[in-house]
């Protein structure tokens, strides 16, 4: 195939134009790009603190994946407070069943 930019003759898999240097638009790197964005999102999801830690790697170099990781880590702190609460209400609903 060829660059878009400068119509240099390209590898279909390459992700970057080895003339002209722009990143190459395809299928299949939108599909590693969309896949690497759900497992980032997964991973902030699961730890906030690595979310945090990536989201301070990204800012510098790419602020949309810094903002993810950002957003998606306040959402996984949400879901733990969440889980916590229902394991304390679980926990106060024993209590005073048995004590009670
Ligand atoms: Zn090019």
């Amino acid at each position: 195939m060829k660059c878009s930019y400068c119509g240099a003759q390209i590898n279909k898999r390459d992700s970057v134009c080895i003339e002209c240097g722009r990143k190459i638009n395809n299928v299949h790197n939108d599909l590693i790009e969309k896949r690497t964005m759900i497992l980032t999102k997964i991973t902030c999801l699961i730890l906030p603190l690595l979310g945090f830690i990536l989201s301070i790697i990204f800012s510098s170099s790419d602020s949309l994946k810094s903002k993810v990781c950002l957003r998606w880590s306040f959402i996984g702190i949400l879901f733990y407070i969440a889980l916590f609460i229902l394991f304390l209400l679980f926990w106060v609903f024993i209590i005073v069943n048995v004590l009670g």
